[in-house]
């Protein structure tokens, strides 16, 4: 039987993860569906959480050899988006530009900068198109 989704809601958080003084850039892309977090977490290692805990799927035996590509799909079956999809729909609606300021190029790539920061460059110059910090207020 088919859930209805009665609430679906984005959120991004860049953070950092691993030791203070080498730290590693963390993306947790969430999809909040009918009040439970889905959360793909891709830092050091990617994961993928449900309420912050590991879901038990059925991919999971006693020994799971990690496989990236498979936690990323199992994610995206489970909220029913991909991960390109979350990032192009999180970036309208969080009213960041979709075409380039210099050349109007349309194609955008979308990434961390430094720790806690979403850049956008344009595909066709390779100029910086936007830049901004990004922080817990941004995304609630
Ligand atoms: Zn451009």
């Amino acid at each position: 039987m088919e859930t209805l989704i009665t609430e679906r809601r984005l959120s991004l958080e860049n953070s950092t993860e691993g030791p203070s003084e080498d730290p590693y850039s963390r993306d947790t892309y969430t999809v909040r569906i009918n009040g439970v977090d889905h959360s793909l977490i891709m830092g050091l290692i990617t994961r993928y959480l449900v309420d912050g805990v590991y879901p038990q799927l059925d991919y999971q035996s006693d020994y799971v050899p990690y496989d990236e590509d498979h936690i990323i799909s199992c994610w995206e079956s489970e909220v029913g988006m991909s991960h390109d999809t979350f990032i192009k729909a999180y970036h309208r609606v969080h009213g960041q530009p979709s075409k380039c300021s210099s050349c109007g190029g349309r194609k955008l790539t979308y990434s961390s900068g430094y720790a806690g920061e979403a850049i956008a460059g344009c595909s066709s110059c390779h100029k910086l198109v936007w830049c901004e910090p990004v922080t817990k207020a941004m995304i609630e």
